[in-house]
């Protein structure tokens, strides 16, 4: 067994309350890595395709990889991965916080969960041992509560654990599952598959030490980022102060902050809303995930017009931006409302606020009304009715029934036209970063497996014209030699948007953080193959690093395929392709003809044929043939 894994991969089936241990070998860790490849493995080669992601088929996949537990920043990233109840597809969610490095220590790699209870439990995981217990008391309570009463009942106020809340448990199609409170696996409906199973929380704890290959040279390549990133790493100096609430004034100011359900990128409120105004007003402080020196998470505290409690964290960029400005909200302790609110109930902050968003779009336009809000004036702005509604989704109560299905059921629904206020790809809501500024992000929404995900590639703005030596020296090992203008989606920017999703495929198959990695931050991708090498003692290379990163897309792009997924999913909202309303990129839109022409030839480069189909031949290239195999059994390879 190589450094840096345990071997053991803890099997759950909850049906028959059953537990068992696997234990893969050297092959299958190197081949799948860990977090989001190693549970696209399990869904592929033990799921049928056209599973319900609510029945006891579906699986549901907590892993790290071979860096949690080791002492450096941004090694504190855990994955979940399954089919998600919001889009029909493969979903991969990522959280920081401290749930990745305890499975480790708890002596496991991963968790493997299928089956459905008959009764509310929780998973109890520790020092090599696993068992189910009754969670009848904590059904029905907030994630804080569930968290609280768990710690008391094993006598141990260092359980980390991952608890969803009453969205999950009402099956809000967006809930997710939040470690320590505050730190959310977030999107796609997570939390809504372990309340599907009756499963409230895992509860992990542990004592066992990381066995690396060569621990001097991991602390000393860790210390090397904690005493310089200060120095030399522009986008780190701003997450260490200000956390990705950074991000609100550039937004603005470049006219890309989604206001109004993205019907212009410039709000007149964002000065309110801003990190820089958390910073003067409601911050307590900042706070760090395990061993990282970043400590870019934000605690805030306030008593007024809401009593926010700080147990349960702060927003960032894209709390403040979908349940600020782009519900037309400038009031930032009502956004910080929410977002306790949404961390206490188990919801997704960027798809409850596109859902509210939407809904107020709806509601001015008379699609729906009053009557259908039991009252509420669900205007643009209204700070109440923003807040009241993230309470009603996640207790599926009056029209929050509705939309905890999501954007794209809902405007089903409420019909009348309401199609065109839902942003969304695939069904999953669109996070708060405009494809009509960026050409990474009008390429990365239809082309992730996911849907509309904003972590799936690198972004464009350290890459264009002006670049600082400090970006360019980060992307050179990859062959990316020149800065490209913001919003093209030319030739050239397709095969920078190719390698940057491998990138960030990697960082997600071996649960990396972004904040600390290349191409942005600190780290640069030489460490990164130093890190694993040294933690497993692996010759590895960053071709052999990068191969793993294609394989999670390709895995993922395979298991859609296996559901029925075609081309024409891959597409962005109707939005997209008409101008921003005012702002400085006021007029600016996605050009459709260009945005084909780009996804054909995405799909050469990423060895997939006419239909999207990832071909044999990549398939093999990837050691994956398997996978083919799987596709030509069910008849996904026809002329094309
Ligand atoms: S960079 Fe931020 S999110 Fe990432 S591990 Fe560090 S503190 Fe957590």
């Amino acid at each position: 067994m190589p450094f840096g894994y345990n071997g053991k991969i803890l099997r759950v089936d909850l049906s028959k309350k059953e537990i068992e241990v696997e234990e893969p070998d050297e092959y299958f860790y190197r081949t799948y890595g860990g977090g989001a490849c190693l549970g696209a493995y399990y869904l592929l080669r033990e799921m049928f395709p056209g599973v319900d992601p609510f029945s006891p088929d579906n699986i549901i996949v907590f892993a790290g990889s071979c860096v949690n537990g080791a002492p450096v920043p941004g090694f504190a990233r855990s994955a979940i991965v399954f089919k998600s109840p919001l889009t029909g597809a493969i979903a991969d969610t990522q959280a920081a916080g401290y749930f990745g490095p305890e499975l480790k220590f708890s002596g496991f790699d991963a968790i493997v969960i299928k089956g459905k209870s008959d009764r509310p439990l929780y998973l109890w995981v520790h020092d090599g041992e696993a068992e189910i217990r009754d969670a009848s008391h904590i059904w029905g309570k907030t994630t804080g509560e569930a968290q609280d009463a768990i710690r008391k009942e094993l006598g141990d106020e260092r359980i980390i654990c991952a608890c969803i809340g009453q969205a999950g448990e009402n099956l809000v199609r967006y809930a997710c599952v939040v470690n320590n409170l505050k730190h959310a696996w977030g999107r796609l409906g997570a939390g809504a598959v372990m309340g599907s199973k009756n499963l409230k929380a895992i509860a992990v704890r542990g004592h066992k030490k990381l066995e690396m290959k060569d621990r001097e040279t991991v602390l000393s390549i860790a210390k090397h980022f904690s005493t310089n990133f200060m120095k030399e790493s522009p986008d780190n100096i701003g997450l260490h102060n200000l956390g990705t609430s950074q991000y609100v004034i550039p937004q603005n100011e470049d006219g890309q902050l989604p206001t109004r359900n993205f019907q212009t990128g410039y709000f007149e409120g964002a000065e309110n809303i801003s990190g820089e105004r958390m910073k003067d007003t409601v911050l307590v402080n900042g706070e760090a995930c395990y061993a990282c020196s970043v400590r870019c998470k934000r605690v805030v505290k306030a008593d007024s017009p809401y009593k926010v409690d700080p147990a349960y964290g702060g927003p960032e960029y894209q709390t403040i931006a979908m349940l600020g400005s782009d519900c037309g909200v400038d009031d930032l302790v009502a956004i910080c409302k929410a977002n306790e609110l949404c961390n206490k109930y188990g919801l997704d902050t960027i798809s409850t606020g596109g859902v509210i968003a939407f809904a107020m779009e709806c509601f001015e336009n008379g699609i729906i009304t009053k009557e259908d809000t039991g009252g509420i004036d669900l205007r643009f702005g209204n700070k109440e009715a923003m807040v009241k509604m993230v309470e009603m989704i996640a207790r599926r109560e009056g029209i929050g029934n509705i939309l905890a299905e999501g954007v794209k059921r809902a405007a089903e629904k409420f019909g009348r036209g309401a199609e065109k206020f839902a942003l969304h790809v695939k069904g999953e809501e669109v996070p708060a970063h405009d494809p009509r500024a960026k050409g990474h992000l009008a390429l990365m929404y239809p082309l992730c497996p996911m849907g509309a995900d904003h972590v799936q590639a690198e972004h464009d703005g350290a890459f264009t014209p002006g670049w600082t030596p400090f970006f360019a020296q980060r992307v050179k090992p990859l062959g990316i030699l020149e800065p490209l203008e913001l919003s093209s989606i030319d030739h050239k920017k397709v095969r920078r948007f190719f390698y940057f999703q491998n990138v960030s495929s990697t960082l997600d198959t071996l649960t990396l953080c972004v904040f600390a990695f290349a191409p942005v931050r600190y780290f640069t991708l030489r460490e990164l193959v130093e890190l694993v090498r040294a933690i497993t003692g692996w010759e590895t290379s960053l071709w052999e690093l990068l191969k793993l990163g294609e394989r999670r897309v390709a895995m993922f792009r395979a298991f859609n395929v296996r559901e029925g997924f075609t081309k024409e999913d891959d597409w962005l909202p109707e939005r997209m392709f008409e101008g921003l309303l005012t702002g400085p990129r006021k007029g600016q839109k996605v050009d459709k003809d260009k945005l084909r022409e780009a996804i054909d030839l995405y799909y050469e480069m990423a060895g997939w044929n006419k239909d999207g189909v990832p071909t044999k031949g990549k398939l093999a290239e990837l050691d994956l043939f398997w996978v083919a195999e799987e596709l030509e059994r069910h008849g996904r390879y026809r002329e094309g």
